[in-house]
């Protein structure tokens, strides 16, 4: 995380179209995924609406002095959508673009992954609406105690465990980790995941989630006939889950032909040296000023390849650009990237997709491992860890991967029917109290 002014000249982006007034924003987009799924869910369709209601959310403010004297107030939030099959689980974001929507949206979505890949979880999300590349050290590390402070009521080892997500890291997690250990008079590390291997965080669990990326997309090629080796792959974002797909396809022999990240666009049709660029934007905090070409936006989601790897933010690939995408298959890396309109198009194209409630959900399988862990004071080898890694996301993509078959819907569907079903029938059993 850059904690430097960014230069003064940065263009002031407009609004992504999903976000215009017009669009259905995150939480629209999630209600419009419930009701695809509704007609596959039987009598557990009776139950539909729990999943339409986040259980709890909780809106707090965040005052901080800053360092030159003054205070500010950022707004900060932590939703639960549900709780049936276990406690909350999911990432803190710190980005300008927060909103309640996009955070309530974001915790449902973890609901439906860590059902996916049935980890014993319901689903959460937090956030705060700030840039940290306009904060110090010192502020970040104040607005991060004070946020966690804020929400210290509702999370908890056994109540919901916080995560990196967007611009939030390791460190990140041991002020949150020791924030909540202080309020609650012992040393908890169960609090939350992601934390320094020496504060109980696990081994393999920072690049675990682009790990699980590759996994996917290695999964889906087969099923599609496609080798990997020389396949070329375009990924957008290069932070921790871009760069780590990309080293990975790289290194099985896939040519990462482009890289798009906040400062654009660098291209090599021939595949791009990922570990000098991993170098390089360690460096310099993006991939622009690297030996490479440059591509205008809209050609990079034009680019002929057989991987799209979206690996930023939210609604990227759209009714604008979907008619255009030249890719064999999207691997979600990122949350929430593509809109049911462009999921049809991409369908109507015969363009897969693997969706992200089981692409990335390599991240938060390997944050359930590192729970345990913490809970048994019992820490496993790397090689452990991946090892069960590929196992849980291989035999999830499969069973789900079936169900697309056996039903003819997308994969985003045929996950949903999967996770909707584990988490529908949780609250079932458990009935309604009083
Ligand atoms: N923020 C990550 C995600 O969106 C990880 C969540 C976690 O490990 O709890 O899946």
């Amino acid at each position: 995380m850059s904690h430097s002014q960014p230069p003064s000249s940065a263009p002031k982006h407009a609004l992504p179209s999903y976000l215009r007034p017009d669009a259905l924003g995150p939480w629209g987009i999630y209600l419009e995924q419930v009701d695809r799924v509704t007609p596959y869910l039987g009598s557990l369709a009776r139950w539909v609406e729990t999943l339409k209601r986040p259980k709890r959310s909780l809106i707090v403010d965040v005052p901080i002095e800053l360092d030159n004297g003054t205070i500010a107030h950022f707004e900060g939030y932590r939703v639960q959508h549900n709780t049936s099959r276990g406690p909350g689980k999911g990432g803190v974001r710190f980005h300008q673009d927060v909103t309640l929507s996009e955070v309530m949206a974001l915790s449902a979505w973890m609901s439906v992954k860590n059902a996916a890949v049935n980890v014993p979880y319901g689903g959460a999300k937090g956030g705060v609406r700030v840039d940290p590349r306009l904060l110090s050290g010192a502020e970040l590390e104040r607005l991060t105690r004070r946020y966690t402070s804020e929400i210290n009521i509702i999370i908890g080892p056994n109540k919901d465990i916080p995560a990196p997500d967007v611009n939030t890291n390791e460190q990140v997690m041991a002020w949150m980790m020791d924030t909540y250990s202080q309020n609650s008079g012992s040393t908890a590390t169960g609090v939350v995941t992601g934390k320094p291997i020496s504060l109980g965080g696990s081994l393999g669990r920072r690049e675990a989630t682009g790990r699980g990326v590759f996994v996917v997309g290695t999964e889906a090629a087969r099923n599609l006939g496609v080798e990997i080796k020389g396949a070329r792959v375009v990924v957008q974002g290069f932070g921790n889950v871009g760069s780590v797909a990309a080293r990975l396809f790289h290194d099985a022999g896939a040519h990462v032909i482009a890289v798009q990240d906040h400062k654009g666009v660098v291209y090599a049709p021939g595949g791009l040296d990922i570990p000098a660029l991993i170098t390089h934007v360690a460096q310099n905090g993006s991939v622009a000023g690297f030996s490479a070409e440059s591509l205008p936006a809209d050609q990079f989601w034009q680019l002929d390849c057989e991987f799209l790897i979206p690996a930023a933010l939210e609604g990227q690939i759209t009714k604008d650009n979907a008619p255009h995408i030249r890719a064999r298959m999207v691997i979600e890396g990122a949350n929430g990237p593509t809109t049911p309109e462009a999921d049809d198009i991409l369908r109507e194209r015969n363009i897969l997709v693997a969706p992200d409630v089981i692409a990335n959900a390599g991240g938060v399988t390997v944050s359930y491992f590192e729970w345990v862990q913490d809970f048994s004071s019992f820490f496993w080898t790397e090689e452990e860890i991946n090892q069960r890694l590929v196992r849980i996301m291989q035999e999830a993509f499969r069973a789900i991967w079936q169900v697309a078959q056996d039903n003819h819907v997308t994969l985003r569907t045929a996950a949903f029917i999967v996770a909707c079903t584990r988490i529908l029938q949780a609250r079932e059993m458990r009935g309604l109290y009083p």
